[in-house]
């Protein structure tokens, strides 16, 4: 059973992409052959997640048949127990409205850009976490208590305290706008008091993962290229903080698109 950081990583890793979270529901209807899995989920790159999923010890295969392991059910089980948690807790919620923006900087990455701080109340706290599911590109971070948004070149960071930044907006009508939105979509969830269902989780590419990556290809990696460098991040062959040069304040932007990516690789 997964239980060092190594194999929470394999199984995090595993879990973090929509085909194999459907292999894996599909799974605990029972024991399939890897044609019904390919009939179900896909047949692009089935090897592979069955691979990953088989690497992380979430499931078995034997003679052409996978079946969850020991570990996969009680993966799944503790999931939706949950899952449940979340439910209650968003009845719980009452709806957001945006107080203030408070300022607009300059963008470190861009400087024709702006930077944007705004305030939520009464402050979103733990509905964040219940609400993720519904952004395609929506990561929550435990440690910093917030709920991180990408959306093209825009990054949207909630936290649980109410206060919201905006990376990479082009005006102050922007800004309004994207909020105006933001709270829409949050209220509509609240107003519905359980916890949504989870959109389909957008697919990252490696050239996604290239774009935002210094493009110098200076090797301190290890690799020879930023692009080889984006495809073995994709493969789960390295990871990203050995690009060093990617956490120097003038990627300060990239590296939080980096970081939203790489959850759902
Ligand atoms: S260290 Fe970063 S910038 Fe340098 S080659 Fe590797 S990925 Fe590219």
């Amino acid at each position: 059973m997964p239980g060092n950081p190594n194999e929470i990583k394999l199984v995090n890793n595993a879990m973090s992409n929509a085909t194999r979270r459907k292999i894996m529901n599909f799974l605990d209807e029972g024991d399939k052959t890897v044609e019904e899995i390919g009939a179900a989920a896909g047949k692009t790159m089935l090897d592979f997640h069955l691979k990953l999923l088989q690497q992380a010890g979430l499931m078995e295969l034997k003679e052409g048949t996978a079946s969850l392991s020991e570990y996969g059910r009680n993966f799944l089980k503790g999931k939706e127990e949950k899952d449940q948690e979340k439910s209650a807790d968003l009845s719980q919620a009452k709806p957001i409205e945006i107080t203030e923006v408070r300022q607009l900087l300059p963008c470190i990455a861009d400087s024709s850009k702006f930077r944007t701080i705004a305030n939520m109340a009464p402050p979103p706290g733990g509905v964040l976490k219940v609400i993720e599911p519904i952004f395609p590109r929506g990561r929550y971070s435990d440690r910093i208590g917030a709920l991180i948004i990408q959306q093209n070149e825009v990054i949207t960071t909630i936290y649980g305290t109410g206060k919201v930044t905006m990376t990479m907006i082009k005006n102050e009508e922007e800004a309004k706008n994207r909020l105006e939105n933001l709270k829409v979509t949050i209220n509509e969830a609240i107003a519905k008091g359980v916890a949504p269902a989870p959109r389909e989780k957008v697919r990252v590419e490696a050239m996604e993962i290239y774009k935002y990556l210094p493009q110098t290809n200076c090797g301190k990696c290890g690799d020879q290229s930023c692009y080889t460098f984006a495809i073995k991040l994709m493969g789960g062959e390295t990871s990203l903080d050995k690009c060093t040069p990617i956490k120097e304040p003038e990627y300060a932007t990239n590296l939080e698109h980096l970081q939203v990516l790489s959850a759902y690789i």
